[in-house]
This record gives structure tokens, sequence and C-alpha cells, in this order.
């Protein structure tokens, strides 16, 4: 299947340039046209199962901002699967919604009720009855199979350093949500570099755990990056992404990637990285959902 590339871009700010922070950013919103983010690589193993084996189709579920169904449906399109998206709640018609449909993909509203009901082992029985051999995948590409499809990331970066002017680099900042593309440059980096995660849930909400039982208890950092919760946004995070936006030319989302930055600039000025680190920062995409609430 066709692997996708994620460039990786000097990151001029001058906080950074004040502390001597080295940053590059590796765009992964900029892989493809249609298919955006570290989503494309939480899905790469699951599609190529499908591939190999040549299922019929791939379902997953989300929300009706979800980056995950618009990666999945945007890839059954490039690639040629049908797709099938479970969705929380009662229809509604979101930037996001409106794409899937147009990309092919069969949309099933669950309700609230229908939607927490998805842990429960009985919960795939009726979709695997209505999308016989389909392939279902974990909600938000979550798992093993999605982390284990990230370490393409590290790779990615590593065979454009040189072309950067650099010989090496100390560290990773990231956006994490569950914690599974984190997982996966913890396991593809293996202790040789500390991966930092700017969490955009409150750290109780499972990250933590999710890390440790997919990569182990070494090799990354949390920090709480979710400025009162999941999907909330102030004017101070607005502010900052406009700024940072103006100075680079990177567009950012507020939920995931926008307070990964604002979390990182916190933690250069409070000296966390020391004079000459050299650091990469991975934007993880998201930008389609910039539209449900701007
Ligand atoms: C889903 C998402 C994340 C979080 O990824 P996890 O693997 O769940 O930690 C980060 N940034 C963006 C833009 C996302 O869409």
């Amino acid at each position: 299947m066709h692997v996708l590339q994620a460039p990786l871009q000097p990151l001029n700010l001058s906080w950074l340039t004040k502390a001597k922070v080295e940053t590059a950013i590796l765009r992964l919103d900029l892989i493809d046209p249609l298919i955006s983010g570290n989503k494309w690589f939480k899905l790469r193993h699951h599609l190529q199962h499908a591939h190999a084996a040549g299922t019929p189709g791939l379902i997953s579920l989300g929300g009706n901002h979800s980056n995950h169904l618009h990666a999945l449906a945007a890839a059954g399109k490039r690639f040629g699967f049908a797709t099938a998206g479970l969705l929380r709640g009662h229809p509604q018609d979101t930037p996001t919604v409106r794409d899937l449909q147009a990309l092919g993909m069969e949309v099933h509203w669950l309700g609230y009720g229908g939607y927490r009901a998805r842990h429960e082992p009985s919960f795939w029985e009726p979709w695997q009855a209505r999308y016989p051999g389909w392939h279902c995948i974990p909600e938000g590409g979550g798992g093993a199979a999605g982390a284990e499809g990230c370490a393409l990331i590290v790779e990615q970066a590593r065979s454009q350093l040189a072309a950067q002017g650099w010989s090496g680099y100390d560290a990773w900042w990231l956006a994490a949500g569950t914690g599974t593309t984190l997982a996966g440059l913890v396991l593809a980096e293996a202790g040789e570099h500390p991966v930092h995660g700017a969490l955009a849930v409150p750290m109780d909400h499972g990250v933590p755990e999710t890390v440790a039982a997919l990569a182990g208890p070494k090799g990354y950092r949390l920090h709480d990056a979710c400025r009162g919760g999941f999907g909330k946004v102030d004017d101070e995070l607005l502010a900052f992404i406009a700024d940072s936006e103006r100075h680079t030319g990177v567009p950012l989302e507020a939920l995931y990637t926008g307070k990964a930055l604002l979390a990182l600039r916190d933690q250069v000025g409070a000296g966390l990285f020391a004079p000459g680190t050299r650091l990469i920062f991975v934007h993880t995409g998201g930008l389609q959902g910039r539209r449900g609430y701007l």
C-alpha cells in the first residue's frame, strides 16, 4: 500500500530561539490532500491487514467531528475500500459528517446509550451481521496495531534530519488524546530519546494507563495541556494560536496541536530543556475538525 510522507520543517518562534531550543516540526497534516494526521499512521496496519485479507470494507466509530472517521473515510476512498462509520449521538449535519458521506462512508447514528455500549462483548454482532467479513477498527484507531503503525513517524523524521542540517535530535513533543500515538513513538525509540506527551484530556482520563499498557513505564513524560478539559477553548489559547500561525505559517487547531504547542511554550519558559536541545514537535493534523468550532 502507498506510503504517505510527512515533511520535517524548521519551526521558528521567538520563545524557542530565546531559550536556544532548536525545533523542527513534523507535518503529519501535510501527508496527503485528503488524508490527514496521526490517524492515518494509526490506521496503517488495519488497512494493510484488510488489503491482504481481501476484506470488503472497514468499519469504526467516533463523534461527529471525528478526525479518526475522517481519515478512515478518506483512506477508503483513496485505496478503494468501502467504509462504514458508527456515530455517537443523534443525526447532525456537521462539516465532518458531510465529508464522511461525500467520501462514500455509510453513516449510522447510535444515539448516546447505543454508543456507550461499544465496549460490551455483543456490541459488534449486529454490525458484523450487517457487514459480513468487514474489518472492525477500535474507537480512535487505538490498541497495539494503532501504536505499531506510528513507528513510521519516527522513521520518517529520522530520514530527514540530514536535510535539516541536524546530526541528531534530543526529544519529541506531541499532543496526546488516548496516548496511542505517543506509545508508538516510545516503542520505536526504545529508550533512545524521550517522548513528551502534552495531554489534551485530564491526567485522570486513563492516558497514563493506556501508554503504560502499550509501551511500559519508561521513555516518556506526560504533561497536562488540557486547559480545564478536552475541547475547552479559552481566549489565551486562541490568541496564542493566531500569533503562532502568523509567525510560522503553520495552521493549528485548538483541541490538540494548539494546546500542545502552548504547553511546550510554558515548559520551555520554565527551563525544562537545556540550551542547545534539539526537539521534534509532531503536528498531528486534525485541521478538518476546526470547521466544527470556529
Ligand atoms: C486523535 C488526535 C490526537 C491524539 O492521538 P492519540 O493517539 O489518541 O493520543 C492528537 N492530535 C490530533 C490532531 C488528533 O486528531
